[in-house]
Parts: structure tokens; C-alpha cells; sequence
């Protein structure tokens, strides 16, 4: 295979993962599984994997890394790669190892310096995994043995030819800001899975176990000062139980029981207002077993108090 041809194959497998990894996250609600990402997509009949068992990972068909990772936190254990933001906002990523000659290392290196595009993979709990694509190698600290990382921007669908090196940003302000609005999505997302986790994907108030309708919902909303995406901040609803909860259609009290607005309750409509909303006035919301992950009694309160100035 000639240069051209092998980097007209690289640039091919890069946009198939990224629209692969589009397509999965749709799918599946802003998460990936694992079992997702290690089984992967097929490209001129081969298979190719996003993930593989170090951070670093390059498919076969590929010389250079596709997907860098970072582990889920488990309770009681640190991360094997320290990874987090730099003072300048950005990604650090380290290194493979303590060797800056690792095959990874120099892969990432290479890619940088050829700013060739990579997917980041944040893991949010044991077999869930948020994606940033496309990300680039911007900086390499050897002393620190840390790599930079950069959100790019992502590639316009009707552009038709185009070099994938293109979609990185030049300026240090734009990277900032994209990489910024990046990792704020990402929490967002990580959010949403570590609260159906929690609640074993299920709503809280009717049990449904469809995932796709699950949401997590903010007891205190996105913007109060002590609403943080933080499980104890939030609770596993269905759509229309959450659309309810926000509206303050149903309130939760502080001892976890489900009231429906006075005029709601009393009002005659279908039996979707009946079984979906009224028939559960009274009952208690089913909350996760273990006490960390319970919706925080002060923040119910101070909820409860706002549902209750809206009847
Ligand atoms: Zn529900």
C-alpha cells in the first residue's frame, strides 16, 4: 500500500468510528457500553474495536492509536493512569508506562505531530464510557510524562473531501473553550449513567425499565448553587415522571412519597392521567439500597418547599 493509500485508509476508518460512535450514542442515550465499544464496526470486512486492554489502543487495522481511555473510578481504588485537566484547561493524558518509547506512546506522539485525530473515551462506571471525538495530541511533557489532549471541532457531514487534520482547532482559545464545553457535556452525560446505575435503571416512581426512557433528574435544578450533577442530587425518572417532576405536575416529599398536584389529581381525563400520574399520589419513590446514593433529605426539602409554592 502505498503512503497515499494508506493514509486515505486511516482517514476512512477514523470517519466510520467517529459516525459509529454517533449512531451508538443515539442509540443507547448518551453512554456506551463496553460490550459496544470492544465489539465495534466493520470496516472492508474486518472488524475494529474502539477499546482493547490498555488506554492506549490501536486496531489492527490501523499504525496509529484511535481511541485513548480512561478507566471508571472504583469506589476504594484509584485510577491506573491519573488522568484530569490541566491548569490551561486541557485534557492530560499520561503516559503508557514510565517508557516515552513505548509502541503507544510514540504512537500518540506520531499522531500529533501528524495531527491525526483520535476518539477520547471517559469511563463513567464499571462498563459505561462517554465518547469526545475528535480529539488531538497538542503538547507532549516527556518530564511529566504526560501528554495534552484537545478537543477539535467535529467534521461538517456534506464537506465531502476533506483533511481530517483540518478539524483541529489552531488558536489555544478555541481549544479551551471546545475542550471546556466537552467535558461539561461529558459530566452531563456521566451524570445521567452513574444515576440510572444507582437506581438499577429503573424510574424511581413507576418502575419502568426501558432505558432509552430513562433520564436523571436534578432534585435541585442545573443552575442552584448546591444542584451539582451528583447522585444524591438526582433520581431515575421516566419522561413523563420526569417532565412531571420539573413541572411540578407531582412532587416528591422529603419522607419519599409521591404527591400529585391538587388540581392534577382531581381533574378527569384519561386513564394515562389516571394510572400514569393520579394513581400514584401516596406511594413511595423506590430509592437505591446503599445510603450514599440517596436522594439527599435537605435537597428534597428545599425541592419539596418549591412544589409546594407551585400548587
Ligand atoms: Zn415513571
Amino acid at each position: 500500500m502505498g503512503i497515499v493509500a494508506a493514509a486515505d485508509a486511516d482517514s476512512a476508518v477514523r470517519l466510520r468510528a467517529f459516525a459509529f460512535l454517533e449512531e451508538q450514542t443515539r442509540l443507547h442515550g448518551d453512554g456506551l457500553p463496553w460490550s459496544v465499544l470492544s465489539r465495534g464496526f466493520e470496516y472492508e470486512g474486518r472488524r475494529v474495536p474502539l477499546v482493547g486492554p490498555q488506554g492506549i489502543f490501536t486496531p489492527a487495522v490501523l499504525r496509529l492509536p484511535l481511541t485513548i481511555t480512561t478507566a471508571p473510578v472504583v469506589v476504594g481504588k484509584e485510577r491506573p493512569y491519573d488522568d484530569h485537566v490541566g491548569a490551561d484547561g486541557l485534557l492530560e493524558y499520561r503516559y503508557r508506562g514510565t517508557d516515552a518509547r513505548h509502541r503507544d506512546n510514540t504512537g500518540l506522539r506520531e499522531a500529533m505531530q501528524r495531527k491525526i485525530p483520535l476518539v477520547y473515551l471517559h469511563g463513567v462506571v464499571k462498563g459505561w464510557y462517554v465518547a469526545a471525538w475528535p480529539v488531538f495530541v497538542v503538547a507532549d511533557d516527556a518530564a511529566r510524562l504526560t501528554f495534552t489532549v484537545a478537543v477539535g471541532q467535529q467534521p461538517a457531514p456534506l464537506s465531502g473531501e476533506q483533511s481530517l487534520a483540518d478539524l483541529e482547532l489552531e488558536t489555544d482559545g478555541e481549544r479551551r473553550y471546545a475542550t471546556r464545553a466537552t467535558l461539561v457535556r461529558l459530566h452531563q452525560q456521566g451524570f445521567r449513567i452513574r444515576v440510572l446505575e444507582a437506581y438499577r435503571q429503573r424510574c424511581a416512581i413507576c418502575r419502568l425499565r426501558h432505558r432509552e426512557l430513562l433520564e436523571a433528574a436534578h432534585i435541585l435544578p442545573d443552575g442552584h448553587p448546591r444542584g451539582g450533577a451528583v447522585v444524591p442530587n438526582g433520581i431515575a425518572l421516566c419522561t413523563l415522571h420526569h417532565a412531571a417532576f420539573d413541572r411540578n405536575v407531582l412532587g416528591v416529599r422529603p419522607d419519599l412519597t409521591v404527591e400529585v398536584r391538587l388540581d392534577v389529581l382531581h381533574e378527569v381525563d384519561g386513564p394515562m392521567l389516571e394510572h400514569g400520574l393520579q394513581g400514584f399520589h401516596g406511594a413511595a419513590i423506590t430509592v437505591p439500597r446503599a445510603e450514599h446514593l440517596r436522594p439527599d433529605r435537605d435537597f428534597l426539602a428545599e425541592r419539596y418547599e418549591l412544589f409546594r409554592n407551585a400548587s
